[in-house]
């Protein structure tokens, strides 16, 4: 790779050149500490079983606004269908490309020199300044973000603003930031029945013709109707299985895996309770487990969220607007603590794909909006 005159740019090259698929720091952590702790910051690693993460911190006054990110990447794919070699950090036309660059490592280097000229401009802001780095967002997510939080939960310490820079813009760098996300949950349902010959039903019971009903009605609830800020939550069948194989076998069970993505007028317990009710309704007998992956979060409109806006009007010329679409983040384990949780970053068109790039005109723009963002805290905590 060519070193890029620019220091943003440079810095996200130096990240992608070092190839931290999840959960493989590849030295991205060491690399963003001796910089931070060059400015100031008090850096504190935290490795969780394999996972490497850490907490920065600067300054001992005022609220605490933290910038949160991840250094890992997924698997670089077939790397005969990269145009460039995906760990090459390789800049063609204007353009970075390379496994990360938009998801997340060009966010992280925006974050670092935004911080660079902002504390050389003000050195002692009127706010606390963090960073929460982990190397486990695209993978299994237990030994990351949220195991950070627990820790600064136990050292007494509470975010008030956080900025996640995961890729938020759709069409336009900054056109929108996500104030919030839908929940998650799935749920494991196997219904029993009893094996027999299908010539002799009245010596079985067939559990897809007890689930049938079940299932026709569950798949129609209206959970909810929606709100100002989310789309109505949705319920869809992932798996569905039942039956030996043979036509003349009645099965004993059918198992069906069913995930809901829902918003913040329903909650995990209105989920369990109308699945539960629906079950006792179609008299199936059953074994039933969920798993949990998030719970839906919402950012207040305050201070923080104004300040992001008039951050991203100052550089782009336009106000972002709010946005609560696309899968869970690591803001789901941010939000729960009373932190405001938004998330900032490039466009999202290109992350997980062959080739996946982002421009350099765009990295730059971010940087000078993460700046604008710190002089726009600078001016409501001072
Ligand atoms: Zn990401």
């Amino acid at each position: 790779m060519t070193p890029h005159s620019d220091p943003t740019i440079r810095l996200a090259q130096d990240l992608v050149a070092r190839a931290s698929v999840t959960p493989d720091d590849a030295g991205c952590q060491p690399l963003l500490m001796a910089r931070l702790t060059a400015l100031g910051f008090g850096c504190t690693p935290l490795r969780f079983g394999v996972v490497d993460n850490f907490w920065a911190e600067r300054g001992q006054r005022g609220p605490l606004f933290c910038f949160a990110g991840h250094t890992d990447v997924v698997p670089a794919g077939s790397l005969s269908a990269w145009s460039v070699p995906p760990f090459a950090a390789t800049v063609v036309d204007g353009v970075l490309i390379g496994r990360g660059t938009a998801d997340m490592k060009g966010s992280i280097a925006a974050m670092v020199t935004a911080c660079e000229r902002f504390l050389a401009r003000v050195p002692e802001p009127a706010f606390r300044l963090a960073f929460l780095i982990t190397s486990d967002e695209e993978g299994v997510a237990v030994d990351g973000t949220v195991k950070v939080i627990d820790w600064l939960g136990a050292q007494g310490k509470t975010i008030d603003w956080c900025l996640v820079g995961e890729p938020s813009s759709r069409a336009q760098l900054g056109d929108e930031y996500k104030i919030g996300r839908r929940g998650s949950i799935t749920a494991n349902l196997v219904i029993h029945g009893k094996q027999g010959h299908v010539a002799y039903p009245h010596l079985a019971d067939n559990p897809v013709h007890r689930a049938a009903p079940f299932l026709a009605e569950l798949t129609a609830i209206e959970w909810d109707r929606g709100n100002a800020h989310f789309p109505p939550s949705t319920l869809q069948i992932a798996n569905i299985q039942a039956g030996t194989g043979a036509n003349n076998v009645i099965p004993g069970e059918l198992t069906v895996q069913f995930n809901l993505r829902f918003n913040t007028e329903t909650t995990v317990a209105d989920i369990q309770q109308r699945v539960a009710d629906l079950l006792a309704k179609h008299q199936l007998r059953h074994t039933l487990s969920w798993s949990i992956s998030g719970q839906p979060f919402l950012t207040r409109q305050g201070a923080f969220v104004t300040a992001i806006e008039t951050a991203v009007a100052k550089i782009t010329g336009t106000r972002p607007l709010p946005s609560t679409a696309g899968g869970t983040s690591d803001g789901r384990f941010i939000a729960p603590t009373g932190a405001e949780v938004i998330e900032l970053g490039p466009l999202n068109a290109t992350i997980h794909q062959i080739d996946e790039q982002v421009p350099v005109a765009h990295l730059q723009a971010l940087s000078q909006i993460y700046e604008a963002l710190l002089d726009e805290l600078q001016a409501r905590a001072a």
